[in-house]
């Protein structure tokens, strides 16, 4: 019932030339891949140079980030409007490294959040409690505000673009992935937090991603899991042959 959503997330690496043949290369391995979606995430500056090499595959494009204005004096943002006048339909909200490095809150996620929705930019939006949340049993709460908080003032109609990347940020390029068991009980959770907010057809509708150290081999078993739909993936998306072996995780 729900579309297995596979998606990169470059975060600060490449540069144009190294993009370029990444997805030359690419497409090229996911010509014959159904029934999956793919993302990937780069860095917004190189995101212009690739949409010409994707237009036409199945493959789409993501920013990791932007403003909640459409436009104005916001020097260093980005602005929805501008990646889908682009062709650029995606982007990442609230990865943990933003929330931790850049001061971004679940308000800050939110207003983002709005924006991208309005702009018709789908939205990967992240979560995720840190390993003392996580050691003092706090995993729960900590998911349960980034959702309550970060979907403020969205709409059952808005939720069909928007996909949860649960990441452990303990997880995070750590090369330590949760378990499956673990990732599976905090999906289950989320779904019952979305049943709360919305109910029981977005709870089961919406696609939740597991995003931590996801690599070729596992993200079989993280994906035969009921409630994971899908991975965000950061180191392992690097090169194309690693990040192939995850979209053909069947
Ligand atoms: C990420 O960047 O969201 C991520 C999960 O990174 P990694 O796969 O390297 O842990």
């Amino acid at each position: 019932m729900r579309t297995p959503l596979i998606a990169a997330n470059f975060k600060m690496n490449k540069t144009v030339t190294e993009a370029i043949n990444y997805f030359n290369e690419f497409k090229k391995l996911t010509a014959d891949v159904k029934d999956v979606e793919i993302v990937v995430a780069t860095p917004n500056i190189l995101l212009y140079p690739l949409v010409n090499i994707v237009k036409g595959t199945n493959i789409n494009l993501s920013a990791e980030n932007v403003h909640w204005a459409d436009n104005g004096a916001f020097t260093g943002e980005t602005s929805a409007v501008t990646l889908k006048n682009m062709g650029v339909n995606y982007t990442v909200l609230g990865h943990s490294e933003r929330r931790q490095m850049f001061c971004e809150t679940n308000e800050t996620v939110n207003k983002r959040l709005h924006n991208a929705l309005k702009n018709g930019v789908k939205v990967i939006f992240c979560i995720g409690e840190t390993l003392s949340e996580r050691e003092e049993n706090k995993t729960i709460q900590k998911v349960t505000s980034q959702i309550t908080e970060g979907l403020k003032d969205i709409t059952i109609e808005m939720m069909k673009d928007i996909a949860i990347a649960y990441e452990p940020i303990w997880a995070i390029g750590t090369g330590v992935t949760a378990s499956s068991q673990q990732a599976q009980e905090v999906h289950a959770e989320i779904r019952k937090i979305l049943n709360s907010l919305f109910n029981e057809e977005v709870a089961q509708s919406t696609r939740v991603l597991y995003g931590g150290s996801v690599k070729p081999a596992n993200v079989k078993e993280l994906m035969a899991q009921d409630d994971i739909d899908g991975a965000l993936v950061g180191g392992a998306s690097l090169k194309p042959e690693s990040f192939i072996q995850i979209v053909k995780f069947k």
